[in-house]
């Protein structure tokens, strides 16, 4: 029996004007996802996605890569038969076998876009309710609870049988509300952020900050591990690995010891929206979670986005830890996040950091360095991976 997908847009269809656009970069996305479990036919007719894959595609492979692609909002796994009302009836019994043995309350929906086919969608209800009704003596029909909704809709082409919607991933596809740098560290907030973002709409490209000898080359794989992860959502992205050493080491031998960690993230968002510039991306994408760490108050966020110019959006801003930590685990980062390479972060940290920092006096304490001069040496050192 031949199966497809059928896919139902979310807040796609809610973009008035910008539908077309927001509906053919959902298909290039689902494309490029579908090219690597198999050759599958996509397109849009009604409204709905069709996926039709060629003979010998796995179809459970399908599915699990439909998930991910943000901009579905459901998925229906389907059967297709002739438009004839009893090819319908015997595709529900040997499609939805297992399923018609295994519950007792079933309802019957249909939908009929094709208004040529002799059944109207009441009609299609009565006419397999009845038959089930009557074929399977344990079925109890049940309007309002049902445990299995026998699903057929009768289309432009054919009439496809299934078992109703499963959840999608929902959100927007990526791409659609632009381009974005996520920071990236190796920890587990970070590639929660790039998730969220991605869910949103957003293109990616990824800014690491790297202190060799101070973290290894192991760290560095690490993050890679974790963008690769992080690709699965938000499809093809540029991570850049930035030298940060040089201005670690500037840091930790002309500032005061309280303000290591501000006037290095200070850096860090400076060279990353210059990155960012350069990538035709308007924003910067953080990990940040309001009080976590005395670098992420109120006063210290104030002085370290104060550098930037463009957008800083901090997704996991109002969310405990353990908050981000179920979305990690669901997004398969959690266990490369905890693995005990150390970050560019924990080098040098200060025993007591300033908590509620002035912006003046860390803007004086910088005043040591030559934030230009290693802004720029950083930037040449810059190494870019396509994931
Ligand atoms: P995470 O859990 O994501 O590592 P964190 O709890 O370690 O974050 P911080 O070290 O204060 O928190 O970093 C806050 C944010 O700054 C991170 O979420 C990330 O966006 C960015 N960041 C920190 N270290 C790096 C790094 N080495 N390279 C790129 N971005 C970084
Ligand atoms: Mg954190």
């Amino acid at each position: 029996m031949k199966e497809v997908l059928l896919l139902k847009l979310g807040e796609v269809v809610l973009k008035g004007l910008n539908r077309r656009r927001f509906e053919s970069r959902l298909i290039a996305n689902l494309r490029r996802r579908l090219n690597k479990v198999g050759k599958c036919n996509v397109y849009i007719m009604q409204s709905t996605i069709y996926v039709e894959p060629a003979d010998g595609v796995d179809m459970d492979e399908v599915v699990d890569a439909v998930h991910n692609v943000f901009g579905v909002a459901a998925i229906c796994r389907a059967a297709v038969c002739e438009k004839d009302i009893d090819a319908i009836w015997e595709t529900v019994n040997t499609y939805l076998a297992d399923e018609l043995e295994s519950v007792e309350r079933f309802k019957v929906e249909a939908k009929r876009s094709d208004k040529k086919f002799p059944y109207n969608s009441i009609q299609i209800c009565q006419k397999i309710g009845g038959d089930l009704d009557d074929k399977y003596e344990h079925l109890i029909p049940d309007m309002h609870n049902p445990e299995l909704r026998v699903t057929i809709e009768v289309r432009d082409k054919f009439a496809y049988v299934h078992a109703g919607k499963m959840p999608g991933p929902g959100g927007m596809p990526v791409g659609t509300n632009g381009k974005a740098a996520l920071l990236l560290s190796g920890g587990i907030d970070s590639p929660v952020a790039g998730y969220m973002m991605a869910k949103r709409g957003l293109e990616l490209c990824a800014v690491h900050f790297f202190s060799y000898p101070y973290t290894s080359e192991r760290a560095k794989e690490k993050v890679m591990q974790l963008a690769e992860k992080v690709t699965h959502y938000s499809g093809r992205m540029d991570v850049f690995v930035v030298p940060f050493t040089e201005i670690q080491e500037a840091i930790r031998d002309n500032c005061p010891e309280e303000m290591f960690t501000l006037i290095m993230r200070r850096f860090m968002m400076r060279l990353a929206e210059k990155i960012a510039t350069e990538q035709e991306a308007g924003a910067l994408v953080t990990g940040e979670s309001l009080g976590q760490v005395a670098s992420q108050t109120m006063e210290a966020m104030n002085v370290t986005g104060a550098v930037c110019s463009i957008p800083v959006f901090r997704p996991v801003i109002g969310m405990d830890k353990e908050e981000i930590v179920q979305i990690s685990r669901k997004i398969d980062t959690f266990e490369t996040s905890i693995l005990p390479y150390e970050d560019c972060c924990t080098v040098f940290t200060p025993k007591h950091p300033l908590t509620r920092p002035k912006k003046y006096k860390v803007e004086q304490a910088e005043r040591a360095l030559d934030v230009n001069a290693l802004m720029e040496r950083a930037l040449a050192g810059v190494e870019c991976i396509t994931l």
